[in-house]
């Protein structure tokens, strides 16, 4: 079948649509390609194309137009084949290819040990889709997070290590083996680690999932462009909201940052917030509705604590950054075990319930969520492996 005609609208900034462009490569396809933030007009016609919907990677297939798609979704699009062979034995398979599977793949890898990294979305992870990395060491003027993640995959990838794009549905031990089920199919492996990391959390009010790229976003580097020259809301009051909401005054014209208690952000973020006069605070604030016009949002309804009194923010857009919540979705019918806020726990090897499956990183209980740490499990995920290994 010849390959329908690609066209596809996209950013330098932007994480995924970096993955988009990995995916082509890879397939050696060649596309019509439109940066929506260097040529004139191309904007304007991928709005027109998605009804208004700001989201990028835009890309259109043929007549399917996709926003943000996954492998698998292209996949599908594309009607390609399973790209990996499925009778492979792999000694580690790891799930996810951000900053924790890539570091232990480094380690993996240059140890001679046979290494796949399967990731469905961003390679790199939340950690590419953040601006500006300060508190990484080794960087002393601080590192943006796309440079950060594709130094770590370059040198992951100098060892031998393979990043494949698709899904893991599901795992269990199989025949002395681990099984995962993938959108392309079983496959095996000795061990396997997961580094899925977290996502960030949604807040569950009415008018959220209808306007969701219309005017609400969780990804700054990704939709902040969107709004240079307007009005938006930021919800949430921990490093995220105040480490986002500074990024997203070189866009908008004004920000007000909807914290529902109070600042939960370190003292150095707290004190740039305090010297930006394009942010106005307001504590103890509650986001209960998104109200649009049915293409794009105009007001946040909210609820003052202290008095119970409604007041409401006229907005063009609500960046939303209330938290991370794990990404374990693909395990909740495994024997895995899970904390109460859904998090793997683990032993002090990193070990899960499943004979040699590991988990390291955000996804972890316990994790502290820092980039740094998330590389520290990865390296030492690597050498429990090649232990297990090793033993096993
Ligand atoms: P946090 O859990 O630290 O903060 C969540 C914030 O969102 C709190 O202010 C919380 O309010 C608020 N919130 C939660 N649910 C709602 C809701 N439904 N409506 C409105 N507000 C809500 O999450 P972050 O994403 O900020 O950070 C996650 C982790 O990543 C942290 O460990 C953080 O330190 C780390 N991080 C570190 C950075 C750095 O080192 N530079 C940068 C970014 C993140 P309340 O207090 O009322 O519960």
């Amino acid at each position: 079948m010849a390959t329908p005609k690609i066209v596809y609208y996209g950013a330098d900034w932007c994480a995924d649509c970096h993955m988009a462009k990995t995916y082509f490569a890879r397939h050696e396809l060649s596309y019509e390609a439109h940066d929506i933030d260097h040529e004139p007009g191309a904007k304007e016609a991928m709005l027109a194309i998605t009804g208004g919907s700001s989201a990028i990677p835009t890309i259109i297939i043929g007549d399917v137009i996709m926003q943000e798609p996954t492998a698998a979704q292209l996949d599908k699009a594309l009607e390609l084949k399973p790209s990996l062979e499925q009778s492979n034995i792999q000694d580690v398979i790891m799930v996810g290819a951000g900053p924790t599977a890539l570091a232990a793949a480094i380690y993996t890898t240059r140890e001679d040990i046979d290494t796949v990294l399967y990731e469905k979305g961003v390679i790199g992870g939340l950690a590419a889709t953040t601006d500006w990395v300060d508190n990484y060491p080794g960087f002393p003027d601080g590192i943006s997070g796309l440079d950060l993640a594709e130094n770590l995959r370059k040198q992951a990838e100098r060892f031998g290590a393979k990043i494949e794009l698709g899904e893991v549905l599901d795992i269990a031990h199989e025949d002395g083996l681990v099984k995962l089920s993938t959108t392309d199919g079983d496959r095996y492996a000795k061990a396997v680690l997961i580094a899925t990391g977290s996502d960030y959390k949604r807040m569950g009010i009415p008018g959220e999932d209808t306007y969701y790229a219309r005017g609400v976003h969780y990804c700054a580097t990704c939709d902040g462009a969107f709004y240079r020259d307007k009005k938006i809301v930021v919800v949430g009051g921990g490093n995220s909201a105040v480490q986002e909401a500074l990024f997203l005054t070189r866009f908008a014209s004004h920000i007000d940052l909807l914290v529902r208690s109070e600042l939960r952000a370190s003292e150095v973020l707290i004190h740039q917030l305090e010297k930006n006069d394009k942010i106005t605070v307001h504590l103890g604030v509650t986001t209960d509705e998104i109200i649009g016009d049915g293409a794009k949002v105009e007001k946040v309804v909210c609820t003052r604590a202290a008095t119970g009194k409604k007041v409401d923010f006229v907005t063009d857009g609500v960046f939303v950054f209330i938290g991370l919540k794990p990404n374990t979705g693909f395990l909740r019918q495994t024997e895995i075990e899970f904390d109460e806020i859904g998090f793997i726990k683990t032993n002090e090897k990193l070990e899960t319930a499943i004979k040699g499956v590991f988990a390291a990183g955000d996804v972890r209980s316990g994790a502290t969520m820092q980039i740094a740490s998330a590389v520290g499990e990865g390296a030492t995920a690597a050498l429990r492996i090649r232990e297990y290994l090793q033993h096993s």
